[in-house]
């Protein structure tokens, strides 16, 4: 009952599409469409999101090769990690095994990691990092700025992307200090050398505010809500 959409990121210079985030859904057979929301919590807890990842990972492979095979010129594609995976010492063989089974290049895939506040489990997921970043994927922090250790983070993980929480959108078009702490933080992204995306970009407002601050890439309903991989591919072919 669980099928992968990908929502599309696009470069805010030429408003081409430079990647996409799966995102998981579940079809429930009574319920209908139920949002991850209101089941990855529950998951986390049972353990369960382990097996929902490799699934979206797995499906994620499958249509990577496929572009390929098709003569698509693929684009990144990234999976959320939950933190949970943090506790498998086999995490990234695991990861390695997956994407090679489909002999998809490393430097497709990213995963987006969230921060931690707990101090021994940010040693951890760090080492982890190293790991999967030295086997050649992407990384990125995801929702940054909405835990307590952004910045301690930041100083030590080996992250190419800093994603921004969507919850600073809304501060963005409310108040100065929003724009001053977002601008603030697209300026020290691009000193530390990475690229940086806002997520949750609704209106064309926060996307020229984005675009005047040099956010690179931005991700939301202004462009397009996430969509079945079939919906993406139509996107993507008048968006190249
Ligand atoms: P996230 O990783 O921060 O994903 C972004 C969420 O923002 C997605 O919600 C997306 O649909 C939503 N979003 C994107 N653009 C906009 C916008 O313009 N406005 C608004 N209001 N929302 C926007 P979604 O798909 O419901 O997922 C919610 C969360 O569930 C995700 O947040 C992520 O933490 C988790 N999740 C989703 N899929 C997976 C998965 O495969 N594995 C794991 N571990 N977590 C997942
Ligand atoms: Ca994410
Ligand atoms: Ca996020």
């Amino acid at each position: 009952e669980f099928i992968v959409y990908l929502q599309p990121k696009y470069s805010t210079v030429d408003e081409k599409i430079v990647g996409a985030e799966a995102l998981i859904r579940w079809k429930h057979h009574e319920r209908g469409l139920i949002c991850p929301n209101d089941f990855i919590s529950v998951f986390e807890s049972n353990g369960f999101i382990v097996k929902i990842d490799f699934f979206v990972l797995e499906e994620v492979c499958k249509c990577i090769k496929s572009w390929i095979d098709d003569g698509i010129e693929p684009v990144v594609v990234s999976v959320n990690l939950s933190r949970v995976h943090m506790y498998d010492s086999n995490l990234v063989d695991e990861v390695v095994s997956v994407v090679d089974k489909y002999g998809v290049p490393h430097e497709l895939i990213e995963f987006e990691l969230t921060e931690t506040i707990i101090f021994e489990e940010l040693e951890h997921l760090i080492e982890v990092m190293k790991k999967l970043k030295s086997a050649g994927f992407v990384l990125s922090m995801d929702d940054f700025g909405s835990g307590y250790s952004s910045l301690n983070m930041l100083r030590n993980a080996p992250v190419d992307t800093l994603k921004i929480d969507r919850f600073f959108l809304d501060e963005i078009m409310a108040t100065d200090r929003g724009k001053i702490i977002v601008e603030a933080s697209v300026r020290m992204a691009k000193q530390l050398g990475l690229a940086v995306i806002a997520e949750g970009v609704e209106t064309q407002e926060q996307l020229d505010f984005l675009s005047s601050i040099d956010c690179d890439i931005v991700q939301g309903y202004y462009y397009s809500r996430p969509v079945p991989v079939n919906e993406f591919e139509i996107f993507m072919e008048k968006h190249r």
